[in-house]
């Protein structure tokens, strides 16, 4: 009892210093506030006399003005509208067509970004975003004039790896898509496959397939997908396969598991993911003539003005129209093939007699022209003069590999294998070719 009384006593005593502390604080606040005041007056003196040296004024933050092509827009026009003279316009056109080769602006895809040193300075820099990886920096020099350069994106490519399954009723773009492969990818897919599959009756439910696909990354950030490195599908022929190949000489093919070119001279269904209507067949009841006649082609439903790509690469020896086939172009493309497309709603520009075409190149649109009960493309291949049923010939490949690059090959296979099956088991890793 006596300690804890003097443990109270001892706490009010310390209560007291403090609070004489408090009044002793007051008189220190007049004294400090009376300082301040002065170094106020001195502050003010300084700032009316003394200019500080420009190395020591702020630099404030640039200013960036970033505007979208559109179409019909032009450089010139542009550069006219955010207030350059014609003198400087010349000047800008002349520095990204001389240093940069620089010629055009894609409307819907490039920007420019005009950058002041800061709000409310003239443009010191321009910045021509051509596409998500080039870059053109125009510069204003000490001396007036523009210059420019190129500034390269890093591009960190990645490997993606989606795999799926046909199930009842699906087409097989429904089943891509539900897998999670891009709609760009999936069409490329679909024009590798159209080489060696008959998308309306080799897709059954139960089939499976994979494809390997590039995606670009810029500072962590994904910005495109890249090329198809290999695709997999079990059809109904046997598993299809194939892969990117790099040739010793440099030239890019895609090749099966056992290094033959997948790539065939001709596709089977030149319009991608084109439903079948009516197949190829020695006899068949004709729909507007009613009696009974072969039909030497396959057709393919599609809307009117769906481009038309050439199955082949070739010389068009016939753009012409007659009842039957209506507006129609024929293709030679080689000593042993020919390949006709009829009905066409409009020929494609430039296409013409004596025209060389690649393959994939739009020849024409699809159409109702000559006799035909809707919007479709008929389709025929012609080997040797004979008319061939396109699903089933034997087509040949463009290119095959030689003693030289098919052990390079099947090196590289068994490393897209491992890839393959490694991503099969961790989808999430980061793999780099
Ligand atoms: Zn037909």
């Amino acid at each position: 009892m006596k300690k804890a009384k003097y443990i109270i006593r001892k706490a009010k005593i310390v209560v007291k210093k403090s609070c004489r502390n408090i009044g002793n604080s007051h008189r220190l606040a007049r004294v400090i506030l009376a300082f301040a005041g002065v170094m106020m007056l001195v502050a003010v003196g300084v700032l009316i006399f003394y200019k500080p040296a420009r190395h020591f004024v702020v630099v404030p933050p640039e200013s960036h003005t970033v505007i979208d092509i559109k179409s019909g827009d032009t450089l010139s026009k542009i550069l006219h509208e955010h207030g350059f003279s014609g003198q400087d316009i010349n000047g800008i056109a002349n520095a990204l067509k001389t240093e940069a080769k620089f010629t055009t602006l894609h409307a819907g895809r490039d920007k420019i970004d005009f950058v002041r040193p800061a709000e409310g300075l003239p443009i010191s820099k321009i910045i021509i975003m051509d596409g998500p990886w080039n870059r053109v920096e125009v510069n204003c020099g000490t001396t007036g004039a523009w210059n420019c350069q190129k500034i390269e994106i890093e591009r960190d490519t990645r490997l993606t790896y989606r795999e799926g399954e046909i199930k009842d009723g699906d087409s097989f773009y429904v089943a891509g898509s539900r897998a999670g492969i891009p709609a760009g990818v999936l069409a490329d897919v679909y024009d590798l496959l159209a080489f060696e599959m008959d998308f309306e009756r080799d897709v059954r439910a139960g089939q499976k397939f994979f494809v390997l696909y590039e995606e670009n990354f810029a500072s962590e950030k994904k910005v495109d997908n890249g090329r198809v490195m290999a695709v997999s599908f079990q059809a109904l022929r046997g598993n299809v396969q194939m892969y990117r190949f790099v040739k010793n000489d440099g030239n890019v093919g895609y090749y099966d598991e056992n290094g033959n070119g997948a790539i065939k001279s001709l596709k089977r269904t030149p319009i991608n993911n084109a439903k079948i209507t009516s197949s190829f067949s020695g006899r068949r009841k004709h729909p507007v003539l009613g009696f009974t006649r072969a039909h030497k082609g396959v057709d393919f439903r599609a809307s009117t003005g769906t481009p038309i790509p050439a199955a082949g690469a070739g010389r068009v020896v016939a753009r012409s129209f007659n009842r039957g086939h209506g507006n129609f172009v024929k293709i030679r493309h080689n000593g042993t093939y020919e390949t006709l497309y009829a009905h066409m709603s409009k020929f494609a520009k430039g296409v013409n007699v004596g025209t060389n075409v690649k393959q994939g190149q739009t020849i024409g649109y699809v159409g109702s022209t000559g006799l035909s009960t809707g919007p479709h493309l008929h389709y025929e291949i012609i080997k040797n003069g004979q008319h061939v049923n396109p699903m089933t010939v034997k087509l040949p490949a463009i290119n095959n590999l030689d003693s030289k690059d098919k052990p390079a090959f099947m090196e590289y296979k068994a490393r897209i294998d491992s890839i393959v099956s490694s991503l099969k088991d961790n989808p999430n890793q980061i793999v780099r070719l």
